[in-house]
């Protein structure tokens, strides 16, 4: 996970240039005014192929009155108990002042590695004013002139050095070696949706090599394929009942049979009759598939047997009512009509599949991913409106938990003030805005909050 670095400090030390710096790049503005509040907000500090997020605490300490109030206390516990590393800003041309004395207290209790910056130390001169705050504690200072440059390539190289940052593989890498892997699709869904006949009608195209050597284990068949010339591994959860051809009480371990499949999986093909409509098993291994995060594509299959004298276009348009309505919990999933016993479609779903595993590449950056959330939260508030009592979101930060799998899932955390008032329906309405910013078809996002109750 990436590192977090949090610039912390009184008013008008220059934590927003020095921000800016770091960022390089000039996005806030750098306000003279001691008192102006503005958001915390959040960059990439990257050199190389070392980066670290770095976040403004800009509402630490807004208000000079305000430095020990309880709600400061509070905001800033929650913003340092993000950070991995802390950079307590202080002025040269000020001298040691009450205020960051109080929060040299605060900083200390945090328990975080702590980097003391004085700031301002723009000429020989100012620089022999720094010597005064190695009495604060925290080692002699960095001197740096966040608005003249000066002292930044330094302070960079201790942040990395100390926080151990290590170099981040470039994001067409990581995706080489993820395609480089065949893809393991799970074939889920009840009995005869179709799911046999959808693997004779995968391999059977033109277009599939069926791999000499097809792997097996106790609950499924692995098929190793190539289709339009990427790798596939079809987890097949049909192939052993017809193989074993055995009676239909065994059919209830199919249930446990998809759950180790769809865990072993990259991404879900949820196979359902469409023509035979939804029921209970095919809404209890989707669910399976909710509760494991897992990608996924659901496959309307029978789709020759949906309506077949309707019009085409109010066939589709009914199917995807129906089927949006039976799964709603599944809305990440996209919808694809398919005849497995016609052949029909088994190109555009696999268009499809590599559309879910283009889409989760990359990542939403910190910054917009911040600003992004802090501008939805004041236009659309939460139940609570903008009263006092309402949650007060921090930070948010995209954690992707495992990295190195080929589709990888993200997880968005919030980090609030009163976070119980986030609700499950809110971060629901969040997720949709970062939706419309980063679609990924098909791909599940985790949302959770953390921070003060
Ligand atoms: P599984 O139990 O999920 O593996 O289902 P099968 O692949 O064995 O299919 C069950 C039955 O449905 C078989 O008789 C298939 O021929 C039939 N079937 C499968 N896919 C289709 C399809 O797209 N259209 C039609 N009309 N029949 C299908």
């Amino acid at each position: 996970m990436r590192k977090t670095v949090a610039i912390v400090g009184r008013p008008n030390v220059g934590k927003s240039a020095l921000f800016n710096r770091l960022a390089g790049m000039n996005i806030s503005i750098v306000h003279d005014l001691a008192g102006v509040t503005r958001d915390r907000i959040t960059a990439e500090c990257r050199r190389g192929p070392q980066v670290f997020n770095i976040m403004d605490t800009g509402g630490i300490g807004a208000n000079t009155e305000d430095v020990l109030t309880e709600q400061v206390q509070v905001e800033a516990a929650i913003a340092l108990d993000v950070a991995d590393l802390l950079l307590f800003v202080v002025d040269v041309t000020a001298g040691i002042t009450t205020i960051d004395e109080s929060l040299a207290l605060i900083l200390r209790r945090t328990k975080k590695p702590v980097l003391l910056v004085a700031n301002k130390a723009d000429s020989e001169k100012r620089r022999m004013g720094t010597a005064e705050f190695t009495r604060m504690g925290f080692g002699d200072p960095a001197e740096v002139s966040a608005v003249h440059g000066h002292g930044i390539n330094d302070l960079v190289t201790t942040i990395v050095e100390t926080l151990d940052i290590a170099e981040e593989e470039p994001e067409d890498e990581q995706e080489k070696r993820r395609n480089a892997r065949p893809l393991k699709l799970a074939i889920v869904g009840r009995p005869n949706a179709g799911k046999s006949s959808l693997v004779n009608a995968i391999l059977g195209q033109e277009r599939a090599i069926v791999s000499d050597v097809p792997g097996t284990t106790r609950d499924s068949l692995d098929v190793f394929c190539t289709f339009n010339g990427k790798n596939y591994q079809l987890i097949d959860t049909a192939g052993i009942r017809k193989q074993a051809k055995v009676d239909d009480q065994v059919e209830i371990f199919s249930i446990q049979r998809s759950y180790q499949a769809i865990k072993r999986a990259d991404l879900c093909l949820l196979v359902i009759d469409c023509a035979g409509g939804a029921k209970m098993q095919d809404r209890k291994v989707a669910q399976m598939i909710v509760e494991e995060n897992k990608p996924c594509i659901l496959v309307m299959n029978k789709f020759d047997l949906f309506h077949p004298h309707a019009k085409q276009k109010d066939r589709i348009e009914e199917l995807t009512e129906v089927m949006r309505r039976e799964f709603f919990f599944l809305s990440y999933a996209p919808l694809i009509a398919t005849s497995a016993k016609n052949s029909e479609n088994i190109g555009k779903l696999f268009v499809q599949i590599e559309n879910v595993r283009k889409g989760a590449q990359g990542r939403i950056g910190t910054g917009v991913l911040n600003r992004l959330m802090h501008e939805t939260i004041e236009n659309t508030p939460g139940p609570l409106g903008r009263s006092p009592q309402t949650f007060k979101l921090l930070y948010v930060t995209q954690v992707n938990e495992t990295e190195d799998v080929a589709i990888p899932v993200p997880h968005f955390v919030m980090f609030a003030n009163r976070a119980a008032k986030m609700t499950e329906g809110y971060l629901r309405f969040l997720e949709s805005v970062i939706r419309k910013e980063w679609p990924a078809p098909g791909v599940p996002f985790r949302m959770s909050v953390r921070g003060k109750q």
